[in-house]
């Protein structure tokens, strides 16, 4: 087996693989892609675009880096999932932007679950404000499908568990308090190469691995 089809092997059914290709050139994104692969993720804007532009028009391509606002508009026509959506001025480019491609732009809400200062998202009490805005509600151009986070950089897997339930609970919070009439409110986006197992053990249904499959960077 090689790597892909290894790694492939251990996500359950039900969970969606995000193969992270950035950094890594067009034959290397195909070879996987000729496995069967589909999702793929990348985290710069302008990179993104490139692949975009030069791969099969059947990847379903997501965004998984941060983004910022005046580049939400080169992504806009293809992107299949904005996964770190942090500010509500970010939503409102990405619903300005939707509305211009006469598109629906599926989103995530990022989380700042990691004790490490660096890392985006939202906490709990922005969330709520922001979902209770009259200015969110006017939003028709975007969709939300659940939650983003990412764990501490640490060997402790105690901890790493403990920030993934952290994000499940969010995750359930929000869905039953805001979300219990959507259709698409399901998505659980945490794990990377070295701690998706554990993310799925604590309910991840989406993980994103780059180098387990395509190698170190
Ligand atoms: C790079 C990246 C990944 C994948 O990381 P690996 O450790 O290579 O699997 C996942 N999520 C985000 C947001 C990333 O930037």
């Amino acid at each position: 087996m090689n790597s892909f089809e290894q790694i492939k092997s251990t996500i359950p059914e039900g969970v969606t693989l995000v193969a992270v290709s950035k950094t890594k050139p067009n034959e290397a994104i195909l070879d996987v892609y000729n496995q069967g692969q589909r999702v793929f993720g990348e985290n710069k804007v302008q990179e993104l675009v490139d692949k975009y532009e030069a791969l099969p028009k059947d990847i379903e391509w997501h965004l998984i880096g941060h983004l910022q606002t005046n580049k939400v508009k080169y992504i806009a026509p293809f992107v299949a999932l904005i996964h770190a959506v942090d500010s509500l001025k970010l939503l409102q480019e990405i619903n300005k932007q939707g509305l211009k491609n006469n598109r629906i732009i599926p989103c995530l809400f990022q989380f700042h679950i990691a004790d490490e200062e660096t890392k985006f998202g939202f906490d709990q009490q922005e969330i709520d404000i922001l979902l209770k805005s009259e200015a969110f509600a006017e939003l028709k151009n975007i969709q939300i499908n659940g939650v983003m986070g990412m764990a501490t950089f640490t060997d402790n897997q105690q901890q790493i568990e403990s920030e993934f339930q952290s994000l499940k609970l969010i995750f359930d919070e929000l869905k039953s308090n805001f979300f219990s009439d959507s259709q698409s409110f399901q998505t659980i986006s945490m794990g990377m190469s070295g701690d998706y197992q554990l993310a799925i053990k604590s309910g991840s249904n989406m993980v994103r691995i780059g180098s387990a499959i395509f190698g170190g960077r």
